[in-house]
């Protein structure tokens, strides 16, 4: 139990006990999904305490709420960061989950050595790029990372 906000430990954690969590419950190439108020959103684990994830380039607004705005607005622009995971969840609660969006998609997912090499090499080649966040949001990255983006484009989106 986190003394600080009563969050028992898992599935469900508080980054209070980060240091707490069992190595076998993150490991890097985990996805990471994160409790927000209307969407979750989600990243990927690259070891160390750091995430590779998809925002909304707005250095103005807070992370959670431009994390929202690029559910709902296609116009935006994305961005791929590496960032702590403990800002990241700063304020929320954030679990491991590796569910995969099809049957075909857990017979072909990378090893978590390669979901975390192609999640880093994104934040090199596609940093600046713009992200189709209408079909492409956060949960779609992420999973593009583990599954391949021929998978992630069948998520259907909720
Ligand atoms: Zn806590």
């Amino acid at each position: 139990m986190c003394q600080k906000c009563n969050v028992k430990r898992g599935p469900w954690y508080c980054t209070h006990i980060i240091d707490e969590i069992p190595p076998e419950k993150l490991e890097e190439g985990d996805l990471i999904e994160i409790k927000r108020n209307i969407y979750n959103h989600w990243a990927v684990y690259v070891g160390c305490n750091e995430v590779v994830h998809l925002t909304v380039d707005n250095p103005q607004t807070a992370v959670g709420f431009s994390l929202m705005v690029s559910h709902v607005d296609g116009v935006n622009t994305g961005k791929i960061k590496i960032e702590p995971l403990t800002y990241v969840c700063s304020r929320t609660l954030f679990r491991v989950n590796n569910k995969a969006p099809s049957p075909e998609a857990e017979a072909n997912k990378r090893t978590n050595a390669e979901t975390v090499k192609y999640a880093l090499e994104m934040t090199e080649t596609k940093k600046d790029t713009n992200y189709q966040l209408l079909k492409g949001n956060c949960e779609h990255f992420a999973k593009e990372c583990r599954f391949g983006s021929e998978y992630a484009e069948s998520l259907q989106v909720t």
